[in-house]
């Protein structure tokens, strides 16, 4: 039953210029040297052209004259459902949808897009790892993955209001900006709403948040639930709707931006006019036409290095803004690992991997590139801009028992405002 659930829906899905994908394929093994998760480990299952093995198979014996040949005289084997299960722990324990082998293949071949409607296909037959699909539920009953409810939200909120004395503005119509957290924000490191809440006050930004729109985190998209993913798109997009903003900014939060910025238009009618963009754009901004100011070397004390994420500076392209402020933050200690910017290795815990307990090991593993490229740059703080990543480094760090400060981009540019 879950097969054939799982092959409708790569045939339903495979169109021309999936199958133009799958048929480009030359074998030459490229994009399986960019996968962490292959280089970290070796395994052959974790190159991401085998990734995508059951969606090519699928193609083949439905659709082509030689798949169909090898199947009948069984030289090819029809898809199992062990194979179903099997996969399901390929795609979603070992892949963090960083998309860096579709940057490097030679042919054009978007093998992320590609593993995503894998990972479709596993979804609609509910072959999906339980703790990400418990975290989907809680979203859809709850609003959040992680408990922020109605009630949670607005008690988090007024907690950090009093610990950092800040206002938090919220659901003011006629605003120009919307504002919305993640739940590992709200929940892990809520320091974050107060920084950036401080940045925005001190750019005279109007700016508000709404209590509709108040968890950006998509866990619909992790999962490959089309469905799913513009329910929490939707709620988003209604909040602004509703407050008549015209931009949509969103935290520290590198898959909700993803799903937000681009998926969204592949999926929904999505509003007009409205702008969606990241926090490390709209502070780049503030930075470089002086509407906020920083402390020269405010974080001159030690070597600085920054993490590249996967869906905000790689797919983002918000590359420079990261090392334009940390020029100024850090002039002196500031350096690259390598390799960095839009060739930067994941950091292991995306695209809803850190969620799943039988990835750790996966994870950990991946985790060890990252830990040899803070050994050679000689890091004592690594900075980044994304909180999933941030989770991942946090909590590594503490695994690997490294000594090296992990930094959200956003606090230490609100440590060093000096208007
Ligand atoms: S890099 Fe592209 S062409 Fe080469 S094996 Fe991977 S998917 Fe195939
Ligand atoms: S998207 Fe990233 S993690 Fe997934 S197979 Fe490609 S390189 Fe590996």
């Amino acid at each position: 039953m879950e097969k054939q659930i799982v092959l409708n829906t790569f045939l339903k899905e495979t169109g021309g210029h999936i199958a133009a994908q799958l048929e480009a394929c030359t074998r030459c093994g490229m994009c399986a040297e960019a996968c962490h998760f292959y280089q970290a480990t070796g395994n052959p299952e974790f190159s991401p052209v085998w990734k995508i093995e059951l969606l090519k198979r699928a193609y083949e014996q439905r659709f082509t004259l030689a798949g169909k040949i090898r199947l009948a005289v069984g030289l090819a084997k029809p898809i199992s459902e062990e194979e179903i299960s099997h996969f399901s722990k390929i795609v979603y324990e070992a892949c963090t949808m960083c998309n860096k082998c579709s940057m490097v293949c030679p042919m054009g071949i978007q093998l992320g897009p590609l593993i995503h409607e894998v990972r479709q296909g596993l979804s609609n037959a509910g072959v999906v790892p339980a703790e990400l699909l418990a975290a989907v539920n809680q979203q859809v009953e709850e609003g959040s993955p992680l408990g922020v409810t109605d009630a949670v939200y607005k008690s988090r909120l007024e907690w950090v209001a009093d610990e950092w004395e800040v206002a938090l503005p919220q659901d003011v119509k006629g605003a120009d900006t919307l504002v919305v957290f993640s739940s590992i924000e709200l929940m892990k490191f809520p320091e974050n709403i107060a920084a950036i809440a401080k940045i925005l006050h001190a750019a005279g930004e109007k700016w508000t948040l709404s209590s509709q729109a108040r968890e950006v985190v998509n866990f619909g998209f992790y999962e490959g639930n089309p469905e799913r993913t513009i329910m929490f798109l939707k709620r988003i997009f209604d909040g602004a709707g509703d407050l008549g903003v015209r931009k949509i900014v969103v935290t520290e939060c590198g898959h909700a931006y993803d799903a937000l910025r681009w998926t969204s238009y592949n999926l929904m009618a999505v509003p007009q006019g409205i702008e969606i963009t990241h926090i490390v754009g709209l502070v780049g901004d503030y930075v470089r036409t002086g509407r906020i100011t920083l402390k020269k070397g405010a974080h001159n004390d030690g070597r600085i290095t920054f993490h590249d994420a996967c869906k905000i500076q790689r797919r983002g392209g918000h590359i420079k803004e990261p090392r334009e402020i940390l020029n100024v933050l850090a002039p002196d200690s500031f350096a690259e690992m390598s390799p960095s910017r839009e060739q930067a290795i994941c950091c292991g815990g995306g695209g809803g991997v850190i969620a799943i307990k039988d990835a750790d090991s996966n994870r950990y593993a991946a985790f060890e590139l990252k830990v040899d490229q803070l050994r050679r740059v000689g890091a004592k703080t690594v900075v980044m801009s994304c909180s999933n990543c941030r989770l991942q480094f946090t909590d590594c760090v503490q695994h690997f028992n490294l000594d090296i400060k992990v930094a959200g981009l956003c606090q230490m540019v609100a440590d060093a405002l000096e208007k």
